[in-house]
Protein backbone atom coordinates (compact mmCIF):
# COMPACT_ATOMS: atom_id res chain seq x y z
CA UNK A 1 0.00 0.00 0.00
CA UNK A 2 1.09 3.05 -0.95
CA UNK A 3 1.24 6.10 1.82
CA UNK A 4 -0.37 8.53 -0.22
CA UNK A 5 -2.92 8.19 -3.64
CA UNK A 6 -3.10 11.49 -6.41
CA UNK A 7 -6.41 10.46 -8.78
CA UNK A 8 -6.24 12.16 -12.11
CA UNK A 9 -9.53 12.49 -13.72
CA UNK A 10 -10.22 13.98 -17.36
CA UNK A 11 -12.94 16.26 -17.85
CA UNK A 12 -15.06 17.53 -21.01
CA UNK A 13 -12.90 15.99 -23.88
CA UNK A 14 -10.51 13.20 -24.19
CA UNK A 15 -6.65 14.03 -25.69
CA UNK A 16 -5.81 16.76 -23.45
CA UNK A 17 -2.47 14.85 -22.48
CA UNK A 18 -3.51 13.49 -19.35
CA UNK A 19 -0.85 10.72 -19.50
CA UNK A 20 1.99 13.45 -19.57
CA UNK A 21 0.42 15.31 -17.52
CA UNK A 22 0.16 12.52 -14.49
CA UNK A 23 4.02 11.62 -15.68
CA UNK A 24 5.03 15.37 -14.85
CA UNK A 25 3.49 15.71 -11.90
CA UNK A 26 5.15 12.23 -11.09
CA UNK A 27 8.82 13.37 -11.95
CA UNK A 28 8.19 16.75 -10.06
CA UNK A 29 7.47 14.64 -6.61
CA UNK A 30 10.17 12.29 -7.39
CA UNK A 31 12.46 15.22 -8.01
CA UNK A 32 11.56 16.35 -4.35
CA UNK A 33 12.77 12.98 -2.94
CA UNK A 34 10.18 10.95 -3.17
CA UNK A 35 9.36 7.41 -4.07
CA UNK A 36 6.90 7.35 -6.67
CA UNK A 37 5.03 5.17 -9.23
CA UNK A 38 2.16 5.59 -11.30
CA UNK A 39 -0.50 3.52 -12.77
CA UNK A 40 -3.19 3.75 -15.87
CA UNK A 41 -7.10 2.59 -15.87
CA UNK A 42 -8.36 1.62 -18.79
CA UNK A 43 -11.90 2.16 -19.29
CA UNK A 44 -12.06 -0.83 -22.58
CA UNK A 45 -13.28 -4.71 -22.39
CA UNK A 46 -9.79 -6.03 -24.00
CA UNK A 47 -8.13 -7.48 -21.19
CA UNK A 48 -5.08 -5.68 -22.46
CA UNK A 49 -3.83 -3.41 -25.86
CA UNK A 50 -1.65 -6.22 -27.19
CA UNK A 51 -4.37 -7.07 -29.62
CA UNK A 52 -5.75 -3.62 -30.41
CA UNK A 53 -5.03 -2.19 -33.74
CA UNK A 54 -2.36 0.90 -33.10
CA UNK A 55 -4.42 3.38 -35.42
CA UNK A 56 -6.84 2.57 -32.17
CA UNK A 57 -5.20 2.49 -29.37
CA UNK A 58 -1.52 4.26 -30.70
CA UNK A 59 1.58 2.27 -29.73
CA UNK A 60 1.66 -0.95 -27.47
CA UNK A 61 4.10 -0.63 -25.01
CA UNK A 62 6.30 -3.28 -23.40
CA UNK A 63 7.36 -3.24 -20.05
CA UNK A 64 10.36 -5.12 -18.74
CA UNK A 65 8.10 -8.12 -17.13
CA UNK A 66 6.80 -8.89 -20.67
CA UNK A 67 3.27 -6.93 -20.68
CA UNK A 68 1.18 -5.53 -23.04
CA UNK A 69 0.14 -2.37 -21.96
CA UNK A 70 -1.23 1.48 -22.96
CA UNK A 71 0.92 3.58 -24.03
CA UNK A 72 1.39 6.06 -21.38
CA UNK A 73 3.44 3.57 -19.43
CA UNK A 74 6.20 4.46 -21.97
CA UNK A 75 5.09 8.47 -20.75
CA UNK A 76 5.38 7.45 -17.59
CA UNK A 77 9.19 5.61 -17.57
CA UNK A 78 10.20 8.55 -19.94
CA UNK A 79 9.25 11.48 -16.78
CA UNK A 80 10.15 8.89 -13.64
CA UNK A 81 12.82 6.42 -13.07
CA UNK A 82 10.97 4.19 -11.00
CA UNK A 83 10.11 0.73 -14.22
CA UNK A 84 6.68 0.41 -15.01
CA UNK A 85 5.49 -3.24 -14.47
CA UNK A 86 2.16 -5.19 -15.25
CA UNK A 87 0.80 -4.21 -12.40
CA UNK A 88 1.04 -0.74 -13.45
CA UNK A 89 -1.90 -0.85 -16.48
CA UNK A 90 -5.36 -2.16 -15.85
CA UNK A 91 -8.39 -2.51 -18.21
CA UNK A 92 -11.97 -3.37 -17.54
CA UNK A 93 -10.99 -6.22 -19.39
CA UNK A 94 -8.47 -8.05 -16.79
CA UNK A 95 -10.90 -6.93 -14.35
CA UNK A 96 -13.68 -8.89 -15.52
CA UNK A 97 -11.79 -11.74 -16.75
CA UNK A 98 -9.71 -11.91 -12.63
CA UNK A 99 -13.45 -11.75 -11.40
CA UNK A 100 -15.25 -14.52 -13.23
CA UNK A 101 -12.09 -16.66 -13.19
CA UNK A 102 -12.54 -16.18 -9.27
CA UNK A 103 -16.38 -17.12 -9.47
CA UNK A 104 -15.86 -19.80 -11.60
CA UNK A 105 -13.58 -21.48 -8.79
CA UNK A 106 -16.04 -20.68 -6.31
CA UNK A 107 -14.29 -18.49 -4.62
CA UNK A 108 -17.27 -16.28 -4.31
CA UNK A 109 -18.64 -18.68 -1.66
CA UNK A 110 -22.55 -18.70 -3.67
CA UNK A 111 -22.73 -14.62 -3.75
CA UNK A 112 -23.98 -13.17 -6.37
CA UNK A 113 -21.09 -11.63 -8.56
CA UNK A 114 -22.14 -7.90 -8.29
CA UNK A 115 -20.32 -4.67 -9.71
CA UNK A 116 -20.51 -3.25 -6.23
CA UNK A 117 -18.77 -5.04 -4.17
CA UNK A 118 -17.16 -7.48 -6.48
CA UNK A 119 -15.74 -5.38 -9.50
CA UNK A 120 -14.52 -2.52 -7.43
CA UNK A 121 -13.14 -4.55 -4.85
CA UNK A 122 -11.11 -6.03 -7.07
CA UNK A 123 -9.98 -2.56 -8.34
CA UNK A 124 -9.14 -1.60 -5.23
CA UNK A 125 -7.27 -4.37 -4.71
CA UNK A 126 -5.00 -4.26 -7.81
CA UNK A 127 -4.55 -0.05 -7.55
CA UNK A 128 -3.31 -0.72 -3.57
CA UNK A 129 -1.11 -3.52 -5.08
CA UNK A 130 -0.03 -1.56 -7.44
CA UNK A 131 1.44 1.20 -4.75
CA UNK A 132 2.88 -1.34 -2.45
CA UNK A 133 6.29 0.38 -1.37
CA UNK A 134 5.98 3.67 -2.76
CA UNK A 135 5.61 7.05 -0.76
CA UNK A 136 2.97 8.35 -3.53
CA UNK A 137 1.04 6.89 -6.23
CA UNK A 138 -0.66 8.44 -9.15
CA UNK A 139 -3.42 6.72 -10.84
CA UNK A 140 -4.80 7.61 -13.96
CA UNK A 141 -8.37 6.93 -14.98
CA UNK A 142 -8.65 6.74 -19.11
CA UNK A 143 -11.46 8.03 -20.69
CA UNK A 144 -13.52 11.78 -20.09
CA UNK A 145 -15.74 11.80 -16.98
CA UNK A 146 -19.15 11.33 -18.48
CA UNK A 147 -18.60 7.65 -19.88
CA UNK A 148 -20.45 5.05 -19.03
CA UNK A 149 -17.07 2.65 -19.29
CA UNK A 150 -15.22 4.30 -16.28
CA UNK A 151 -17.71 4.13 -13.91
CA UNK A 152 -16.38 1.42 -11.76
CA UNK A 153 -13.56 3.32 -11.85
CA UNK A 154 -14.74 6.35 -10.27
CA UNK A 155 -16.75 4.72 -8.24
CA UNK A 156 -13.82 3.12 -6.58
CA UNK A 157 -11.61 5.82 -6.24
CA UNK A 158 -14.80 7.44 -4.56
CA UNK A 159 -14.60 4.40 -2.08
CA UNK A 160 -10.99 4.58 -1.17
CA UNK A 161 -11.33 8.31 0.12
CA UNK A 162 -13.73 6.63 2.64
CA UNK A 163 -11.48 3.50 3.66
CA UNK A 164 -7.93 5.01 3.47
CA UNK A 165 -8.18 8.01 4.62
CA UNK A 166 -9.11 11.81 3.16
CA UNK A 167 -5.79 12.80 3.91
CA UNK A 168 -4.28 10.57 2.47
CA UNK A 169 -6.12 10.92 -1.21
CA UNK A 170 -6.36 13.95 -3.43
CA UNK A 171 -8.28 14.24 -6.43
CA UNK A 172 -6.81 16.07 -9.45
CA UNK A 173 -9.51 16.97 -12.50
CA UNK A 174 -8.00 17.81 -16.07
CA UNK A 175 -10.18 19.85 -17.97
CA UNK A 176 -10.08 22.30 -21.15
CA UNK A 177 -10.69 25.91 -21.13
CA UNK A 178 -11.14 26.77 -24.16
CA UNK A 179 -10.86 30.24 -26.08
CA UNK A 180 -13.50 31.35 -28.45
CA UNK A 181 -12.08 33.08 -31.03
CA UNK A 182 -15.15 34.95 -32.38
CA UNK A 183 -16.02 36.35 -29.29
CA UNK A 184 -12.39 36.77 -27.97
CA UNK A 185 -13.42 34.81 -24.33
CA UNK A 186 -12.18 32.00 -22.20
CA UNK A 187 -15.05 29.67 -21.34
CA UNK A 188 -15.30 27.98 -18.14
CA UNK A 189 -18.61 26.69 -18.29
CA UNK A 190 -17.54 23.28 -19.38
CA UNK A 191 -15.09 22.55 -16.84
CA UNK A 192 -18.19 23.22 -14.14
CA UNK A 193 -20.38 21.12 -15.91
CA UNK A 194 -17.74 18.16 -16.14
CA UNK A 195 -16.77 18.78 -12.10
CA UNK A 196 -20.79 18.62 -11.63
CA UNK A 197 -20.54 15.36 -13.68
CA UNK A 198 -18.03 14.19 -10.89
CA UNK A 199 -19.51 15.81 -7.97
CA UNK A 200 -22.72 13.46 -9.04
CA UNK A 201 -20.69 10.27 -8.31
CA UNK A 202 -19.28 11.74 -5.06
CA UNK A 203 -16.26 12.74 -6.07
CA UNK A 204 -14.92 16.59 -5.64
CA UNK A 205 -11.97 17.84 -6.96
CA UNK A 206 -9.18 18.79 -4.91
CA UNK A 207 -7.46 20.51 -7.88
CA UNK A 208 -8.05 21.58 -10.98
CA UNK A 209 -5.07 21.81 -13.71
CA UNK A 210 -6.63 23.84 -16.72
CA UNK A 211 -5.99 22.55 -20.53
CA UNK A 212 -5.84 25.83 -22.84
CA UNK A 213 -3.89 27.09 -25.81
CA UNK A 214 -3.01 29.98 -23.45
CA UNK A 215 -2.55 30.90 -19.73
CA UNK A 216 -5.75 30.95 -18.19
CA UNK A 217 -5.49 34.39 -16.13
CA UNK A 218 -6.54 34.72 -12.61
CA UNK A 219 -10.11 36.09 -13.25
CA UNK A 220 -10.85 32.77 -15.27
CA UNK A 221 -9.40 30.93 -12.49
CA UNK A 222 -11.10 32.32 -9.56
CA UNK A 223 -13.92 31.70 -10.96
CA UNK A 224 -13.57 28.56 -11.94
CA UNK A 225 -12.52 27.88 -8.07
CA UNK A 226 -15.41 29.52 -6.78
CA UNK A 227 -18.13 27.54 -9.18
CA UNK A 228 -15.94 24.53 -8.73
CA UNK A 229 -15.88 24.68 -4.90
CA UNK A 230 -11.81 24.58 -4.92
CA UNK A 231 -9.43 27.28 -3.28
CA UNK A 232 -8.63 29.89 -5.96
CA UNK A 233 -4.53 28.49 -5.17
CA UNK A 234 -5.85 25.17 -6.66
CA UNK A 235 -6.50 25.83 -9.81
CA UNK A 236 -3.31 25.69 -12.36
CA UNK A 237 -3.45 26.56 -15.81
CA UNK A 238 -1.53 24.30 -18.32
CA UNK A 239 -1.22 26.00 -21.71
CA UNK A 240 -0.21 24.33 -24.87
CA UNK A 241 3.92 24.54 -24.87
CA UNK A 242 6.62 24.24 -27.17
CA UNK A 243 8.11 20.69 -25.35
CA UNK A 244 6.54 18.14 -22.89
CA UNK A 245 9.97 17.99 -21.19
CA UNK A 246 9.39 21.59 -20.25
CA UNK A 247 5.70 20.67 -18.31
CA UNK A 248 7.36 19.52 -14.81
CA UNK A 249 9.44 22.89 -14.38
CA UNK A 250 6.20 24.83 -15.46
CA UNK A 251 3.59 23.20 -13.18
CA UNK A 252 6.65 23.18 -10.22
CA UNK A 253 6.68 27.06 -10.80
CA UNK A 254 2.80 27.75 -10.43
CA UNK A 255 3.59 25.86 -7.30
CA UNK A 256 1.65 22.47 -7.76
CA UNK A 257 3.89 19.86 -6.21
CA UNK A 258 4.21 22.45 -3.20
CA UNK A 259 0.54 22.64 -2.85
CA UNK A 260 -0.37 18.70 -2.86
CA UNK A 261 2.76 18.45 -0.46
CA UNK A 262 1.37 20.98 2.14
CA UNK A 263 -2.07 18.91 1.90
CA UNK A 264 -0.78 15.52 2.40
CA UNK A 265 1.43 17.66 5.15
CA UNK A 266 4.90 15.94 3.66
CA UNK A 267 7.83 17.10 4.95
CA UNK A 268 10.51 16.82 1.71
CA UNK A 269 12.69 19.30 0.12
CA UNK A 270 12.22 21.58 -3.09
CA UNK A 271 11.75 19.88 -6.11
CA UNK A 272 15.27 19.76 -7.99
CA UNK A 273 14.41 20.16 -11.45
CA UNK A 274 18.14 21.02 -12.89
CA UNK A 275 17.80 18.00 -14.90
CA UNK A 276 14.62 19.01 -16.97
CA UNK A 277 16.51 22.36 -17.50
CA UNK A 278 19.20 20.55 -18.86
CA UNK A 279 16.95 18.56 -20.99
CA UNK A 280 15.27 22.46 -22.61
CA UNK A 281 18.94 23.80 -22.56
CA UNK A 282 20.18 21.24 -24.85
CA UNK A 283 16.83 21.43 -26.83
CA UNK A 284 17.30 24.92 -27.34
CA UNK A 285 21.34 24.73 -28.47
CA UNK A 286 21.32 22.56 -31.41
CA UNK A 287 23.93 22.78 -34.04
CA UNK A 288 21.55 21.22 -37.15
CA UNK A 289 19.25 18.93 -38.61
CA UNK A 290 18.97 15.52 -39.50
CA UNK A 291 16.41 13.89 -41.86
CA UNK A 292 14.98 10.51 -40.31
CA UNK A 293 12.41 8.73 -42.53
CA UNK A 294 10.56 6.25 -40.60
CA UNK A 295 9.17 3.51 -43.17
CA UNK A 296 5.87 2.26 -41.79
CA UNK A 297 2.46 1.65 -42.35
CA UNK A 298 0.94 3.84 -39.74
CA UNK A 299 2.07 7.18 -40.48
CA UNK A 300 -1.01 9.07 -40.13
CA UNK A 301 -1.18 8.10 -36.62
CA UNK A 302 2.29 9.03 -35.06
CA UNK A 303 0.77 7.74 -31.40
CA UNK A 304 1.88 4.00 -33.93
CA UNK A 305 5.51 4.70 -33.50
CA UNK A 306 5.34 7.20 -29.98
CA UNK A 307 8.07 5.61 -28.36
CA UNK A 308 10.52 5.23 -31.28
CA UNK A 309 9.87 9.22 -32.06
CA UNK A 310 10.85 9.98 -28.60
CA UNK A 311 13.76 8.11 -28.42
CA UNK A 312 14.85 9.74 -31.86
CA UNK A 313 14.61 12.94 -29.92
CA UNK A 314 16.36 11.97 -27.08
CA UNK A 315 19.24 11.01 -29.46
CA UNK A 316 18.72 14.62 -31.01
CA UNK A 317 19.45 15.91 -27.99
CA UNK A 318 22.78 13.99 -27.07
CA UNK A 319 23.92 14.96 -30.53
CA UNK A 320 22.89 18.68 -29.95
CA UNK A 321 20.56 17.92 -33.26
CA UNK A 322 17.07 18.84 -34.08
CA UNK A 323 15.42 15.51 -35.79
CA UNK A 324 13.04 15.75 -38.58
CA UNK A 325 10.90 13.14 -38.62
CA UNK A 326 9.40 11.98 -42.04
CA UNK A 327 6.68 9.31 -41.84
CA UNK A 328 6.53 7.38 -44.81
CA UNK A 329 4.24 5.22 -45.74
CA UNK A 330 6.12 2.02 -47.22
CA UNK A 331 2.90 1.05 -49.35
CA UNK A 332 3.49 3.89 -51.41
CA UNK A 333 7.26 2.85 -52.01
CA UNK A 334 5.71 -0.06 -53.86
CA UNK A 335 4.12 2.07 -56.61
CA UNK A 336 5.64 5.17 -56.85
CA UNK A 337 9.21 6.04 -57.26
CA UNK A 338 11.78 5.87 -54.35
CA UNK A 339 12.28 9.46 -54.75
CA UNK A 340 11.39 10.41 -51.21
CA UNK A 341 14.30 8.52 -49.71
CA UNK A 342 16.83 10.20 -51.72
CA UNK A 343 16.29 12.89 -49.14
CA UNK A 344 16.95 10.95 -46.09
CA UNK A 345 20.17 10.91 -43.49
CA UNK A 346 18.37 7.78 -42.45
CA UNK A 347 15.80 5.06 -42.67
CA UNK A 348 14.47 3.53 -39.99
CA UNK A 349 11.94 0.75 -41.06
CA UNK A 350 10.16 -0.05 -37.28
CA UNK A 351 8.31 -3.22 -35.47
CA UNK A 352 4.95 -4.22 -36.94
CA UNK A 353 2.97 -6.87 -37.99
CA UNK A 354 1.42 -8.52 -41.22
CA UNK A 355 2.42 -8.57 -45.03
CA UNK A 356 0.59 -5.36 -45.64
CA UNK A 357 3.61 -2.63 -46.78
CA UNK A 358 6.28 -5.35 -46.38
CA UNK A 359 7.62 -4.95 -50.21
CA UNK A 360 8.01 -1.19 -49.69
CA UNK A 361 10.15 -2.06 -46.67
CA UNK A 362 12.30 -4.19 -48.30
CA UNK A 363 12.64 -1.79 -50.78
CA UNK A 364 14.14 0.68 -48.14
CA UNK A 365 16.36 -1.53 -47.25
CA UNK A 366 17.65 -2.50 -50.30
CA UNK A 367 18.19 1.35 -50.94
CA UNK A 368 20.12 1.78 -47.63
CA UNK A 369 22.19 -0.92 -47.86
CA UNK A 370 23.42 -0.33 -51.65
CA UNK A 371 23.10 3.71 -51.22
CA UNK A 372 25.41 3.31 -47.28
CA UNK A 373 22.30 5.09 -46.00
CA UNK A 374 22.30 4.24 -41.98
CA UNK A 375 19.80 1.62 -41.69
CA UNK A 376 18.25 0.63 -38.77
CA UNK A 377 15.89 -2.46 -38.58
CA UNK A 378 14.07 -2.65 -35.38
CA UNK A 379 12.29 -6.33 -35.12
CA UNK A 380 10.23 -6.27 -37.90
CA UNK A 381 12.77 -4.20 -39.82
CA UNK A 382 15.80 -6.53 -38.83
CA UNK A 383 13.68 -9.20 -40.24
CA UNK A 384 13.23 -7.16 -43.67
CA UNK A 385 16.59 -6.63 -43.54
CA UNK A 386 17.23 -9.88 -43.91
CA UNK A 387 14.72 -10.89 -46.69
CA UNK A 388 16.27 -8.31 -48.38
CA UNK A 389 19.78 -9.71 -48.02
CA UNK A 390 18.54 -12.83 -49.15
CA UNK A 391 17.02 -11.93 -51.74
CA UNK A 392 19.63 -9.50 -53.22
CA UNK A 393 23.07 -10.33 -52.30
CA UNK A 394 22.48 -14.18 -51.78
CA UNK A 395 20.26 -14.44 -54.70
CA UNK A 396 17.89 -16.55 -52.67
CA UNK A 397 14.99 -14.51 -54.69
CA UNK A 398 11.77 -16.62 -52.78
CA UNK A 399 13.24 -15.59 -49.12
CA UNK A 400 10.50 -15.06 -47.14
CA UNK A 401 9.23 -14.86 -43.81
CA UNK A 402 6.65 -17.39 -43.04
CA UNK A 403 4.16 -14.54 -41.79
CA UNK A 404 3.81 -13.27 -45.15
CA UNK A 405 3.95 -16.81 -47.13
CA UNK A 406 3.17 -19.93 -45.12
CA UNK A 407 5.13 -22.15 -47.56
CA UNK A 408 7.92 -20.14 -49.18
CA UNK A 409 10.56 -22.02 -50.45
CA UNK A 410 12.96 -19.82 -48.27
CA UNK A 411 11.55 -19.22 -44.92
CA UNK A 412 14.66 -17.04 -43.72
CA UNK A 413 12.34 -15.85 -41.00
CA UNK A 414 9.97 -18.27 -39.48
CA UNK A 415 8.95 -19.05 -35.88
CA UNK A 416 11.42 -22.05 -34.39
CA UNK A 417 8.42 -24.76 -34.61
CA UNK A 418 8.84 -23.82 -38.35
CA UNK A 419 12.29 -23.92 -39.26
CA UNK A 420 12.74 -27.57 -39.82
CA UNK A 421 9.64 -28.61 -41.00
CA UNK A 422 11.12 -30.06 -43.81
CA UNK A 423 12.79 -32.34 -41.57
CA UNK A 424 10.56 -32.89 -38.09
CA UNK A 425 12.59 -35.95 -37.14
CA UNK A 426 15.46 -33.35 -36.21
CA UNK A 427 13.79 -31.09 -34.07
CA UNK A 428 10.78 -32.60 -31.82
CA UNK A 429 8.99 -29.12 -32.99
CA UNK A 430 5.78 -29.66 -31.56
CA UNK A 431 7.26 -29.27 -28.14
CA UNK A 432 8.51 -25.82 -29.35
CA UNK A 433 6.91 -22.86 -27.85
CA UNK A 434 5.63 -20.34 -30.32
CA UNK A 435 4.25 -18.18 -28.03
CA UNK A 436 5.32 -14.46 -28.32
CA UNK A 437 8.62 -13.54 -27.08
CA UNK A 438 7.95 -10.57 -24.08
CA UNK A 439 10.01 -8.63 -22.51
CA UNK A 440 13.50 -8.14 -20.83
CA UNK A 441 15.81 -10.87 -22.58
CA UNK A 442 19.83 -10.81 -21.94
CA UNK A 443 21.69 -10.51 -25.03
CA UNK A 444 25.19 -11.79 -25.76
CA UNK A 445 27.16 -9.26 -27.95
CA UNK A 446 29.93 -10.12 -30.76
CA UNK A 447 33.86 -8.66 -28.79
CA UNK A 448 34.63 -6.29 -31.77
CA UNK A 449 31.49 -5.87 -33.48
CA UNK A 450 29.30 -2.56 -34.37
CA UNK A 451 26.83 -2.94 -31.39
CA UNK A 452 29.66 -3.75 -28.55
CA UNK A 453 31.64 -0.89 -29.24
CA UNK A 454 28.25 1.37 -29.06
CA UNK A 455 27.13 -0.61 -25.65
CA UNK A 456 30.75 -1.02 -24.56
CA UNK A 457 30.05 -3.94 -22.58
CA UNK A 458 29.23 -7.65 -23.61
CA UNK A 459 25.95 -8.47 -22.01
CA UNK A 460 22.36 -6.40 -22.82
CA UNK A 461 19.21 -6.60 -21.65
CA UNK A 462 16.66 -5.48 -24.01
CA UNK A 463 13.16 -6.08 -24.33
CA UNK A 464 10.98 -8.18 -27.11
CA UNK A 465 7.55 -8.36 -28.78
CA UNK A 466 7.42 -11.15 -31.54
CA UNK A 467 6.95 -14.84 -32.80
CA UNK A 468 8.98 -15.08 -35.45
CA UNK A 469 12.95 -15.72 -35.81
CA UNK A 470 15.76 -15.50 -37.79
CA UNK A 471 15.99 -18.92 -39.30
CA UNK A 472 18.96 -20.71 -37.94
CA UNK A 473 19.51 -22.93 -40.77
CA UNK A 474 20.33 -20.03 -43.38
CA UNK A 475 22.63 -18.40 -40.68
CA UNK A 476 25.63 -20.23 -42.72
CA UNK A 477 24.77 -18.72 -46.40
CA UNK A 478 24.22 -15.31 -44.66
CA UNK A 479 27.19 -14.78 -42.42
CA UNK A 480 29.31 -15.98 -45.71
CA UNK A 481 27.69 -12.94 -47.97
CA UNK A 482 28.96 -10.58 -45.35
CA UNK A 483 26.09 -9.92 -42.84
CA UNK A 484 27.27 -11.13 -39.28
CA UNK A 485 25.21 -11.57 -36.24
CA UNK A 486 26.76 -9.77 -33.80
CA UNK A 487 24.13 -10.32 -30.69
CA UNK A 488 22.91 -13.96 -29.76
CA UNK A 489 20.51 -14.89 -27.18
CA UNK A 490 20.64 -16.56 -23.87
CA UNK A 491 18.13 -19.19 -24.32
CA UNK A 492 18.99 -22.47 -25.49
CA UNK A 493 18.20 -22.39 -29.40
CA UNK A 494 20.88 -19.13 -29.33
CA UNK A 495 18.63 -16.82 -31.75
CA UNK A 496 19.87 -13.75 -33.56
CA UNK A 497 19.09 -10.92 -31.56
CA UNK A 498 21.80 -7.71 -34.02
CA UNK A 499 22.83 -8.05 -37.19
CA UNK A 500 24.94 -5.69 -38.55
CA UNK A 501 26.89 -5.45 -42.48
CA UNK A 502 30.34 -4.26 -41.72
CA UNK A 503 30.71 -3.03 -45.46
CA UNK A 504 28.27 -0.39 -44.43
CA UNK A 505 28.98 2.80 -42.47
CA UNK A 506 26.02 2.33 -40.16
CA UNK A 507 23.58 -0.93 -41.08
CA UNK A 508 21.85 -2.38 -37.69
CA UNK A 509 18.70 -4.66 -37.14
CA UNK A 510 17.67 -5.44 -33.58
CA UNK A 511 14.91 -8.16 -32.89
CA UNK A 512 14.24 -6.53 -29.56
CA UNK A 513 12.54 -3.15 -29.12
CA UNK A 514 15.36 -0.37 -27.76
CA UNK A 515 13.37 2.39 -27.85
CA UNK A 516 11.55 1.31 -24.85
CA UNK A 517 14.64 1.80 -23.06
CA UNK A 518 14.93 5.51 -24.29
CA UNK A 519 14.30 8.52 -22.06
CA UNK A 520 15.56 12.19 -22.08
CA UNK A 521 18.00 11.60 -19.30
CA UNK A 522 19.53 8.47 -20.69
CA UNK A 523 19.09 8.24 -24.30
CA UNK A 524 20.10 4.50 -25.11
CA UNK A 525 23.02 3.92 -27.03
CA UNK A 526 21.92 2.67 -30.49
CA UNK A 527 19.62 5.48 -31.01
CA UNK A 528 22.90 7.90 -29.83
CA UNK A 529 24.94 6.38 -32.23
CA UNK A 530 22.23 5.88 -35.24
CA UNK A 531 21.59 9.92 -35.42
CA UNK A 532 25.80 10.52 -35.08
CA UNK A 533 26.02 8.15 -38.07
CA UNK A 534 22.90 10.16 -39.75
CA UNK A 535 24.79 13.51 -38.91
CA UNK A 536 27.67 11.86 -40.91
CA UNK A 537 25.80 10.77 -43.91
CA UNK A 538 24.48 14.43 -44.07
CA UNK A 539 27.64 16.27 -43.81
CA UNK A 540 30.08 13.69 -46.22
CA UNK A 541 26.48 14.23 -48.82
CA UNK A 542 26.92 17.78 -48.81
CA UNK A 543 30.70 17.56 -48.98
N1 LIG B 1 5.71 -9.52 -36.90
C1 LIG B 1 7.02 -9.86 -36.44
C2 LIG B 1 7.01 -11.00 -35.43
O1 LIG B 1 6.01 -11.30 -34.85
C3 LIG B 1 7.71 -8.65 -35.85
C4 LIG B 1 7.04 -8.09 -34.64
C5 LIG B 1 7.51 -6.72 -34.28
O2 LIG B 1 8.08 -6.00 -35.09
N2 LIG B 1 7.24 -6.30 -33.06
O3 LIG B 1 8.03 -11.62 -35.22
Amino acid sequence: MAKYYIFITGGVVSSLGKGITTASLGAILEARNLKVTLMKLDPYINVDPGTMSPIQHGEVFVTEDGAETDLDLGHYERFLNSKMSRYNNLTTGKIYSDVLRNERNGFYLGATIQVIPHITNEIKKCIIRAGKGFDILLVEIGGTVGDIESLPFLESIRQMAIEIGKRKILYIHLTLVPYLYPSKEIKTKPTQHSVKELLSIGIQPDILICRSDRLVPKYERSKIALFCNVPEKAVFSLEDIDSIYRIPIFLNKQGLDNYICHRFCIKCPKADLSMWETVMHQKKNTIGTVIIGIIGKYTEFPDAYRSLIAALEHAGLKNRLIIDIKLINSQSLEFSDISTLKNLDAIIVPGGFGYRGIEGKIIAAKFSREKNIPYFGICLGMQIAIIEFARNVIGLMEANSTEFIKNCKYPVIAKISEWNYRKKSIFNTYKISTKMRLGNQKCYLKLGSLAYQIYNKSIILERHRHRYEVNNLFLNKIEKSGLIVSGWSHNKYKLVEIIEYPKHPWFIGSQFHPEFNSNPRDSHPLFISFIKAAHNYQNKKNF
